[in-house]
């Protein structure tokens, strides 16, 4: 994968500073001379997806294109529980004198997915995955949208400069899809190395918002997400023999049934609160009662106190189930809450939301800039802002599918293709060149002079 790296000379002479009424226009310029450049890297970028904890070329891509813009980079940032897995996170600082201090982050990692869309850009990469098995690759999330606008981004603050003050730092994190990067950049003393910021910014791509659009949520706008594995144990016999037997499998059924309770009944009905039980293995025969059977789940709520007191929750009626089923105590249910596999909730800052809505509406036209629904997928970008809510955060969608593929789908019935899914492609200029625009705009707010 090699980028085009445009002049960044030409470029600021392009946007050399002269109030904000005609700095508009000259973005819109200065967009216009970037975008080829940008879409071949998206392009390069699609064709060369890499899973998460495996990001070393697309961290490399990165890093040598916001070096050339003039920031001081650091690679090989993250520190995993797994020796194995090396850090691919990207820090790059452009210290402008004294003011804020603004954090924008891209993700990097792509999905075991066998891309199915045939565009002529399509990803044809197979890999073996960490469990071993081969699977195709492909950015079916659009994270190559994302680390592609970064760089577009960073070279037009890089040419803008003289318009700006404070410390920007641009963050490529990987395996966002694993929901251990940014955890990962973090524990390897992040902001120990660049000045703690005082906004943290991101923004992804959306397979339902028409292209040249830009949404955001106020308060929070994804849920949290917590992986809990479950092994419900009992004792084993012979199938023609339950008399002699604590049957784990009508255990499981039972406790599967009993957690319906806690978000109908045990949780206000203005927590928004998910459990879902998406996985349950046990036995190998019909004839053969087993001795344990493994669920595994996944709770996802907003607030931190209804996650807590669902996996309270989640632990107390495995206990109980087993007490009723007369399971001896040290055959007890183990309740494992996942440390890794976890990640808070993405809260927007409603201050800095309502700011920054104003001022893209003011950049990219009132009828283009529009307040969504939260939704209960999750992302691990809220950990930047660290625990409570220290720092504000904001992440914006940009629209990525054409006018014509909505009407067709509303015409249809037949939904578009969803994020992850092997056939989604998002519109690659007009979706960059929103996303560009948006992201300069946004960072601009907090750090004009
Ligand atoms: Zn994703
Ligand atoms: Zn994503």
């Amino acid at each position: 994968m090699k980028a085009a790296n445009l002049c960044l000379s030409g470029l600021t002479s392009l946007l050399l500073a002269s109030g904000a009424a005609s700095q508009q226009p000259k973005l819109d310029v200065a967009l216009d001379q970037e975008l080829p450049s940008l879409v071949s890297t998206y392009k390069a970028l699609h064709a060369a997806p890499e899973l998460s904890h495996h990001e070393d070329k697309t961290a490399a891509l990165l890093a040598g294109e916001l070096r050339g813009f003039g920031y001081e980079v650091t690679e090989h940032v993250g520190k995993y529980p797994r020796p194995e897995w090396q850090g691919h996170g990207i820090v790059a600082v452009m210290k402008n004198g004294a003011g804020p201090t603004v954090l924008v982050r891209a993700d990097m990692d792509a999905l075991p997915v066998e891309e199915q869309t045939g565009l002529p850009y399509a990803s044809h990469v197979h890999t073996k995955n960490d469990a071993g098995f081969d699977v195709g690759v492909m950015h079916a999330c659009g994270h190559d949208i994302h680390v592609t606008t970064l760089i577009g981004t960073a070279k037009l603050l890089a040419a803008m400069k003289d318009q700006w003050h404070g410390t920007l730092v641009l963050i490529g994190q990987p395996s966002e899809e694993t929901i251990d990067g940014a955890r990962a950049m973090l524990a390897d003393g992040l902001y120990s190395r660049i000045p703690r910021p005082d906004y943290a910014l991101a923004l992804h791509d959306s397979s339902e918002l028409e292209v040249g659009k830009i949404s955001y949520t106020p308060g929070y706008s994804l849920a949290s997400s917590t992986a809990v594995e479950v092994t419900i144990r009992g004792r084993g016999a012979h199938g023609s023999r339950p008399e002699v037997s604590k049957d784990p499998i009508v255990l499981a059924a039972e406790y599967i049934l009993a957690i319906q309770t806690i978000v109908s009944r045990e949780n206000s009905p203005f927590d928004p609160a998910v459990v879902t039980v998406g996985s349950i293995h046990g036995g190998t025969k019909g004839n053969i009662i087993p001795d344990e059977v493994h669920l595994q789940l996944t709770v996802r709520t907003y607030k931190e106190e209804v996650r807590q007191r669902i996996l309270a929750s989640l632990d107390r009626i495995a206990k109980g189930v087993a007490l009723a089923g007369g399971v001896p105590e040290d055959r007890a249910p183990i309740v494992k809450t996942s440390e890794t596999e976890a990640t808070p909730a993405t809260y927007n800052d409603p201050a800095l939301t309502a700011r920054e809505a104003a001022a893209l509406k003011k950049g990219l036209g009132a009828e283009n800039v529009i307040e969504d629904k939260p939704v209960m997928g999750s992302e691990d970008f809220g950990l930047f802002g660290l625990e409570g809510h220290q720092i504000p955060t904001l992440m914006l969608r940009v629209g990525a599918i054409d006018a014509d593929r909505i009407a067709n789908s509303q015409k249809t019935g037949v939904p578009l293709p969803s994020l992850h899914s092997a056939l989604f492609w998002p519109v690659p200029e007009p979706t960059i060149r929103t996303g560009v625009k948006a992201m300069t705009l946004a960072v601009m707010e907090l750090m004009k002079k």
